[in-house]
């Protein structure tokens, strides 16, 4: 079984009298340990499928599975619990805290979702500034780092708790080209270091390539998968 199975999905938005129909009937499933991106224009529905996915929100209609899990079953606080136990998130606009170091903003997750003692904390959030080589920038604050070294935080950050799935919605979008690549990169690192699924979202077709497996949706419908083994690079 895999790690997200979603059955005939739909998502209409009510803006006034009028319904728009975000998603259009996707079918589709996730192996653990994926490297998958969705790809397509803006407005294509690519936010609004993570946000499903991410447990943010819920379809209109459909089945969708994470973890073992019937997401759409959750009422609002258990999805926030959902979320807690098993995934991290990465956003385009880093969304680090300001007040708190490097160190402390990697920490952060872990005092805020999981019981998890101070020795194990340390040790977790070394391990990885040392992944992601921010161990030098450790006591500086998000405002002294650059946006690509924010990333390399966020990318942390969101694997502090050690989730089965972390999911980035456009992360390179506030990046030069060759950050953005080199955040790509170290994503796929990491996903091959622990094993955790990632799944990012882009218009950027010269980072879709970096992705093992690439969903392009158009209008809120899947239009194209390929499965490229993370070599298609261009
Ligand atoms: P993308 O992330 O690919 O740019 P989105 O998922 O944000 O696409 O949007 C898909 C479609 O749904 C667009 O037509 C957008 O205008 C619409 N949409 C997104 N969020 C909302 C919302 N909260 N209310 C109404 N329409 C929305
Ligand atoms: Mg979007």
């Amino acid at each position: 079984m895999g790690l997200i199975t979603a059955q005939n999905i739909y998502k209409d938005y009510q803006v006034g009298e009028v319904s728009l129909r975000a998603l259009n009937d996707l079918n589709f499933e996730i192996e653990p340990a994926s490297f998958l991106s969705f790809v397509g224009p803006s407005g294509s529905g690519k936010t609004t499928l993570l946000n499903l996915i991410g447990c943010l929100d819920t379809p209109t209609d459909g089945t969708l599975t994470v973890a073992g899990t019937d997401v759409v079953s959750l009422d609002r606080k258990q999805r926030a619990a959902f979320r807690g136990r098993h995934m991290g998130f990465i956003f385009q606009d880093f969304n680090l805290i300001p007040v708190l170091t490097v160190y402390e903003n990697i920490e952060y997750p872990l005092i805020m979702v999981q019981n998890v003692p101070p020795e194990e904390r340390r040790r977790r959030v070394l391990s990885l500034l040392e992944s992601v080589e921010m161990t030098e920038q450790k006591d500086k604050y998000p405002d002294q780092i650059s946006g690509g070294q924010k990333q390399r935080v966020a990318v942390a950050r969101a694997l502090v708790t050690e989730p089965e799935l972390v999911l980035a919605d456009e992360p390179t979008a506030n990046l030069d080209s060759k950050t953005a690549y080199m955040i790509i990169e170290l994503m796929k690192e990491m996903q091959r270091k622990s094993g955790t699924t990632f799944i990012f979202s882009t218009h950027d077709q010269k980072i879709v390539g970096a992705a093992e497996i690439i969903y392009t949706l158009e209008d809120g419908m899947i239009v194209d998968r390929k499965d490229t083994g993370g070599n298609a690079h261009v």
